[in-house]
């Protein structure tokens, strides 16, 4: 077993610690507008992340992509994860966000929409949670019902981040509530100036976020928008959720990182009561327990990436990841934030956004609670006699 990244993936991670500390890090606090990058600021680090070759590294190369394997990714997204520099959730110096659930539309689809996405001139949100429907999407109440050579649409979708700025989303919907997630949950492809959608106003967010609310009323959707088999959107969509769940482990790696580099600088720095904090037993533990669960959390992250890169299936690996990634990194960004005191509330330094984002990761994209509870099932049946 060689438990070192592959020499290429070294000298991406250099080359990516180099960006971080030289350009991005120089620009936290003053880089975003809430959580958007600044239009200046992005097309310069848009220009400089091209010339690093970051570009499109998550997107297949038959759509003009990289098609980067996921270990590649993962040393990416862990080495941006270090600076508050960029948006905590979509990083558009990366690309635009394409989701993976796009590659099953028909190839005319493809034409209408991924492709205008990969060249930046239509952009998409996902439209999932409800009102009533977050973690539990299969008791969702929004309905897609056949009628004709259409789908009609009721419902509300809620905290749907970028709304405002799609040009289409990619909406589930029930076509059969009796079944919910097990075959009852239809992804399709919606453009936002359809008759019947209309945006209900946004909520004002702790990360700076303001995801929207969405009204559905009577839309009408063709039935050639409807992507993949009917029924099949929830297994469509946990392709890419495990993805996204390995990514967001990748990015509490660099969280983590960043949260020990920030905390053992300034204890060392920090005199009270006649010696440095870093002297101090209470200050030395949490500084270790966050190293040691970096060190074990790397190894699950690039093992996770790396069993994926290999075609096996990481489903329960990437729930783990997530779990443990995530938890890891919101305990270290507490241990950051009490090391450094009142200093450490202030805007001044990159700790208190690094402490609220990463409170944030603990509820998208499934919550620690309900990872355990798929994880239990796995645990059960794989232990239990
Ligand atoms: C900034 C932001 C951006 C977002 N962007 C999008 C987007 O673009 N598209 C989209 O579709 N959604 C988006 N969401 C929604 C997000 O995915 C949901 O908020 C998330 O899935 C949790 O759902 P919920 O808020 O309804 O919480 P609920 O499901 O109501 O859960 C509430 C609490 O109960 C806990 N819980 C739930 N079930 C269980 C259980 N079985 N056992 C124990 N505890 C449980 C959870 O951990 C949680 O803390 C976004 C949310 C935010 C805040």
């Amino acid at each position: 077993m060689d438990f070192d990244l592959p020499e290429e993936m070294r000298l991406l991670q250099n080359t990516l610690r180099r960006f971080v500390d030289g350009e991005l890090i120089p620009l936290e606090g003053r880089s975003l507008d809430g959580q958007k990058l600044k239009p200046e600021i992005e097309s310069h680090l848009v220009a400089r992340a091209r010339e690093l070759g970051l570009w499109l590294i998550d997107l297949p190369e038959e759509y003009g992509g990289q098609g980067l394997g996921l270990l590649a990714r993962a040393v990416v997204w862990s080495e941006l994860g270090r600076t508050t520099a960029l948006p905590t959730r979509h990083v558009p110096i990366l690309g635009p966000d394409i989701r993976p659930v796009m590659y099953f539309l028909s190839d005319e689809m493809k034409e209408r929409y991924l492709y205008p996405t990969v060249r930046g001139e239509r952009r998409s949100c996902f439209a999932q949670t409800e009102p009533d429907a977050g973690s539990d999407p299969g008791s969702m109440r929004t309905t897609a019902v056949r009628d004709g050579a259409d789908y009609v649409v009721n419902g509300v979708k809620r905290f749907i981040t970028g709304a405002d700025e799609a040009d289409y989303m990619l909406l589930m919907a029930a076509t059969d509530r009796s079944k919910g997630s097990r075959g009852g949950i239809s992804c399709f492809i919606l453009d936002m100036d359809t008759p019947g959608v209309r945006l209900a106003g946004f909520h004002e967010t702790m990360t700076g976020e303001h995801p929207w609310e969405i009204v559905l009323d009577n839309v009408r959707i063709p039935a050639t928008h409807l992507i993949g088999e009917e029924g099949g959107g929830f297994a469509l969509g946990q392709k890419w959720l495990g993805i996204g769940r390995v990514k967001q482990g990748a990015r509490a790696l660099g969280v983590t990182r960043r949260c020990l580099e920030l905390a053992a600088t300034y204890a060392r720095q920090r005199v009270t009561f006649g010696r440095p904090l870093a002297e101090r037993q209470s200050v030395q533990w949490p500084l270790v327990d966050s190293y040691v669960a970096l060190e074990a959390a790397e190894l699950l992250v690039y093992r996770t990436a790396l069993k994926f890169d290999r075609g096996l299936d990481v489903r329960h690996d990437a729930f783990t990841v997530k779990l443990y990634c995530t938890e890891m990194a919101w305990r270290a960004a507490e241990m950051c934030l009490q090391v450094h005191g009142g200093i450490g509330l202030t805007t001044d330094l990159p700790v208190e956004r690094l402490w609220r984002d990463q409170r944030s990761h603990l509820i998208t994209e499934g919550a620690p609670e309900i990872m355990r509870m798929v994880l239990a099932r796995h645990v059960l049946n794989q232990f239990g006699s």
